[in-house]
């Protein structure tokens, strides 16, 4: 199958081999054509109707490039326009100057996600998660120095000579499932869920283990059910973690939520999904947004056979 999930799909050409070519990097920084999306407190620019990102040009954040706010390269349009994002955080006002706002809002991606054009969510996670990663590892995990952004951002050297570690950027595999039996699947709600929305069951796997045994464990601890064959269905780039979608075969039917992350499971047949699917109110149940991998999982168990 080859569902393209939101924050998946993005236009750009990450264009790696570019990220240690400082010279190409410094005259991309000066050229009018280069697009730059600042985000600020980890929110993008986006235009005021969200109908796109807020790029800049490098005359427009001339200030914020002189200063040294963290700079990396996202990536290469079709037309070779290099694309960048800067981290303007540190700047407490960001959000009340121009040329921000002569453009437009820095606003939570997630919120916004479904509402700007397809790739933009890619782009902008990709920005998002490397700049986000960049400020959490300033110290060297091995022996506590300053570390420093090297490759445009998708490493971190150590600054200790003796020690010289090299840190990349990392994202944490999650698996996501539907254990499914004949007409029925598998649904279950988080306390922190609104009212009545259920979705798949998720955890993230553990070192050491393969996708279908971290289902099969889930599975079991949350919902104290027995899965046998795991299939893949798809998978969902979120800015810190990659979200792993499968179909699980269920062995067993009675249910033993953990009471921790899942506050209750309930079996669900197709027809109610459906339902549900088509507006219906009545049935006590809610799906996460269609932006969610779940929401997709649940659609695909609907269109089965
Ligand atoms: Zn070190």
């Amino acid at each position: 199958m080859s569902e393209v999930h939101t924050f998946a799909g993005g236009p750009l050409d990450r264009a790696g081999h570019r990220r240690t070519d400082a010279d190409w990097i410094a005259a991309k920084l000066k050229d009018q054509s280069t697009r730059i999306v600042p985000l600020w407190k980890l929110q993008p620019l986006v235009t005021p109707r969200r109908d796109g990102i807020g790029w800049l040009s490098p005359a427009d954040v001339d200030g914020y490039l002189m200063s040294g706010v963290p700079t990396i390269f996202i990536g290469e349009d079709d037309a070779g326009v290099a694309h960048f994002a800067i981290d303007v955080t540190s700047f407490d006002d960001a959000n009340r100057s121009e040329p921000f706002t002569n453009v437009g809002k820095f606003m939570d991606l997630r919120a916004i996600a479904l509402q700007l054009p397809m790739g933009d969510p890619s782009t902008l996670g990709t920005a998002k998660a490397i700049l986000d990663w960049n400020a959490r590892h300033q110290f060297c995990a091995v022996c506590g120095n300053a570390t420093e952004m090297r490759e445009c951002g998708y490493m971190r050297k150590c600054s200790n000579g003796e020690c010289n570690a090299e840190h990349f950027p990392r994202t944490d595999p999650v698996v996501i499932m539907l254990p499914v039996r004949g007409d029925d699947c598998l649904i279950g709600r988080q306390p922190m869920f609104p009212a009545n929305m259920y979705s798949a069951l998720a955890g993230f796997i553990e070192p050491g283990e393969n996708i279908e045994e971290a289902v099969r464990r889930e599975v079991m601890e949350e919902a104290g059910i027995t899965v046998s064959d795991v299939r893949y269905h798809s998978t969902q780039p979120w800015p810190s973690s990659l979200m792993i979608g499968c179909f699980a075969d269920a062995e067993t039917t009675e249910i033993t939520v953990d009471g921790l992350e899942l506050e209750e499971a309930r079996w669900v047949s197709r027809t109610l999904l459906k339902d549900v699917m088509n507006g219906a109110t009545d049935t006590g149940v809610l799906l996460p947004p269609p932006m969610a991998i779940g929401f997709q999982l649940i659609r695909a168990f609907t269109e089965m056979k």
